[in-house]
């Protein structure tokens, strides 16, 4: 017989062979409540790109006018604020992206456009680690873009600033320096699909929770990100979101 000495009974009396995995939380401001996380969805290209950085990837002149690139990230690769990041495994190339990111408060199913709004609970400043030789690799040969953007510690993500305290952000700088360098800057205005259209879309192809988060794409040119350097990722309005490489 098998037998356990870390099983746990749960609230419906059910034992596990083993612990069940944590929650994954982030820090609501002004609440001493947590916003749990249930999936993360991504979104790739959502700024104005130099062309040198679609010719990296050939598949991606072969999008059509108005595709978006979804791509997903597991929960457990979330990363809070001032917590240390050990340099991944499999790459050469660690990229860092702030985003932009929408953390849903309510079920949304083929909700239109302009009721999308109404299904955000709130905005934080989150940053796309992503392994970008492994996915240029992936890329290159039609492979999937998993092994490049859904890796343990690949979401780091701030507190949760809610609508009823920050409102609705159409416009906002948006920076990321590495060891006080900048290296990253855009405007949310600049965001080739906003939050309404990515809600709206999203929620015609998968059943959006309470806990869902979405990473809006990031702007300019992503860079490199060493063992020992410091990421500060921020967006006006919703403060910064700090992440040593170790
Ligand atoms: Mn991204």
């Amino acid at each position: 017989m098998v037998t356990s000495n870390s099983g746990s009974t749960d609230q419906w009396g059910f034992e596990y062979f083993f612990s069940p995995p944590p929650v994954k939380s982030l820090a609501i401001v002004g609440s001493k409540t947590r916003f749990p996380v249930r999936r993360i969805y991504c979104i790739g290209i959502n700024y104005p790109r130099p062309p040198h950085l679609l010719e990296q990837a050939p598949s991606l002149q072969n999008l059509t006018e108005g595709q978006t690139i979804i791509f997903d990230k597991h929960r457990d690769a979330i990363v809070e604020d001032g917590v240390n990041i050990p340099y991944p495994q499999g790459t050469n190339n660690l990229v860092h992206e702030v985003e932009l990111v929408v953390a849903i408060g309510t079920k949304a199913v083929d909700v239109d456009e302009d009721f999308a709004l109404n299904h955000v609970f709130g905005y934080a400043v989150g940053n796309d680690l992503t392994r970008k030789d492994l996915l240029l690799t992936a890329m290159t040969s039609g492979g999937a873009v998993d092994v490049g953007k859904a890796f343990d510690g690949s979401a780091p993500c701030g507190p949760v600033h809610p609508v009823s305290r920050v409102g609705h952000l159409n416009e906002a700088r948006m920076w990321l320096t590495v060891d006080g360098y900048l290296r990253q800057e855009g405007d949310l205005k600049d965001m080739l699909k906003k939050p309404p259209a990515l809600i709206s879309e999203l929620s015609h192809l998968f059943h959006l929770q309470p806990g869902d988060l979405i990473y809006t794409g990031t702007p300019g040119i992503p860079g490199t990100v060493n063992r020992n350097q410091t990421m500060v990722g921020g967006i006006d309005g919703l403060g910064t979101l700090t992440n040593k490489v170790i």
